[in-house]
């Protein structure tokens, strides 16, 4: 007998207890799988703070071994990985099965937080693979890993990042660079179009098995609604509309663009997820397009409110036959349209240091917001300066940015006017609502190009100023500067 063969496997054991829910909805929902190893795996960034609320010792997740473990070349002790099989309109258009081409789920650990599932991305082909590598490059891996981490220190819903470790194996995109893989994690990553694709295929038990194990675990509430005659599940399409409306205010409000919103990058949760061309703005421009592979501009800036509406009309058609109702159906997406825009005032108000609502609100709003797009205003040091001459007194430094300084200045007026007199405590609030640091683009790039000469500490220092925007780092001043004249000409595209 051929001893070798009668080894057990080597694994990793992380320490900690792991539970599989989303494996006990049983084969139509997945295919089981093991990563397919890199060579020569290194850690590019881990998170000290995830792999604290995680309960995982980051020394472990550092050492060699830990290293090989997420990559995916280690199997770990406890984890069943498997990929999921969903479907998806894309750009508007239906595109049939997808599923996680290059994603496995490893299975849930606990956290104060509740359980987490831990997920590799860039692991290696699935069965849901089509055309692709399974892989995922070291730019796009470093993007999603910071840029996960910038939404979460902004108190935005997003799945999370814990590490990104990359290898010298090669993967062809536009041109040849290295593979690189991201442990990603977060309660779920169920999109519309897992429920999409049973609906598409008329699979309506394997439909009602996937709602009813999302509605147990994390909208249990819509189990004993007197909501739409009791409908469990025209509840269930209303709480994702009202989180995917709350979601997208907080985009709009700080100026992100996801880039390629199509229902198969849309959450369940109400999560930022699938991080590709997203973009922080710089220059306030409503129709700025960040992703280039995004010839008519559908996901432009100012369309993110629109398409997400789009996206949870696919998930009310696909919980159609669970609802049982057209009517219900349409009704239990009518809130989006109230909360979105509701939300989105909530978010502008705390922007602008006012405490109550008002009805000119809106239109002070809206003014700023065409001030700054005129003048191509940089959107993120706008709102960290108008806090601080909030705090002073003093609009200079605000009017120093824009071309029209007399629409700034009766703009200006106008808003002090409405401030309410303890100046002190509405800047502090202002300055904890307007961060000083946002992932911009460019130093993302700066990061990356360190990174592929095997210099991580770009990558630590973004990490260090995204997990606390609004703070001041004195020492990394540089990463809140105005953006360089070459960061408008970087392009982000699908290609990752
Ligand atoms: P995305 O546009 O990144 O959301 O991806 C859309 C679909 O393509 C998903 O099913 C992905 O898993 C799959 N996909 C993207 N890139 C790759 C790749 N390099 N290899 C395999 N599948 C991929
Ligand atoms: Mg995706």
């Amino acid at each position: 007998m051929d001893s070798l063969a009668d080894a057990p496997p080597r694994l990793f054991d992380l320490g900690v207890g792991w539970k599989h829910s989303f494996a006990a909805l049983g084969p139509a929902f997945f295919t089981d799988l093991v990563a397919a190893p890199l060579p020569s795996p290194y850690l590019v960034g881990v998170n000290p703070r995830l792999a604290a609320d995680l309960r995982l010792p980051t020394d472990l997740l550092q050492s060699e071994d830990g290293v090989s473990a997420l990559t995916g070349s280690l199997p770990i002790a406890g984890t069943r990985p498997l990929a999921s099989v969903y479907s998806g309109h894309q750009f508007g258009v239906w595109a049939g099965q997808l599923g996680d081409g290059r994603a496995l789920l490893l299975g849930e650990v606990e956290s104060a937080t509740g359980p987490q599932e831990l997920q590799f991305k860039g692991t290696g082909r699935t069965p849901y693979s089509r055309m692709g590598d399974g892989r995922a490059v070291l730019r796009s891996s470093i993007r999603e890993f910071l840029g996960s981490e910038a939404m979460h220190g902004l108190r935005i819903p997003t799945t999370r990042a814990l590490s990104v470790t990359g290898s010298d194996a090669p993967v062809r995109r536009e041109e040849i660079e290295t593979a690189a893989v991201v442990v990603r994690v977060a309660p779920s990553f169920i999109r519309f179009g897992h429920f999409e694709h049973f609906a598409s295929r008329e699979q309506y038990g394997e439909l009602r098995t996937l709602a009813d194990y999302v509605i147990d675990r994390f909208y249990p509430e819509c189990r004993a609604t007197e909501r739409f005659g009791g409908n469990a599940y025209a509840a269930f399409l209303e709480q994702v509309s009202e989180r995917t409306a709350a979601l997208l205010a907080r985009w709009q409000a700080v100026g992100f663009c996801h880039g390629v919103m199509n229902t198969d990058n849309m959450s369940i949760l109400g999560l930022t997820i699938d991080y590709g061309p997203f973009q922080f703005l710089d220059a306030f421009d409503p129709n700025h397009i960040c992703n280039h592979s995004d010839e008519s501009g559908r996901y432009a800036y100012n369309r993110q409110p629109n398409v997400a509406y789009w996206n949870l009309f696919c998930l009310g058609q696909a919980l159609l036959p669970l609802i049982g109702d057209e009517q219900l159906t349409l009704a239990a997406l009518e809130s989006y349209k109230t909360i979105f825009p509701s939300e989105l005032e909530a978010c502008m108000r705390g922007k602008l240091g006012l405490p109550d609502a008002h009805e000119d609100d809106r239109v002070l709003v809206e003014r700023v917001l065409q001030l700054l797009a005129k003048d191509r205003v940089d959107y993120t040091i706008f709102w960290r300066r108008l806090s601080h001459a909030v705090a002073t007194g003093d609009p200079e430094p605000v009017r120093d940015q824009f071309l029209d300084r007399e629409g700034f200045d009766a703009w200006w007026r106008d808003h002090s006017a409405r401030l309410p007199a303890e100046r002190g405590a509405t800047a502090l609030g202002m300055l904890r609502t307007n961060p000083k640091f946002v992932l911009r683009n460019h130093l993302g790039e700066l990061a990356i190009r360190r990174a592929k000469v095997k210099d991580f500490g770009g990558v630590a220092d973004l990490l260090k100023v995204v997990h606390a925007p609004f703070d001041e780092h004195p020492a990394l001043e540089d990463l809140a500067g105005f953006p360089p004249d070459w960061a408008s000409h970087i392009e982000i595209s699908c290609s990752s």
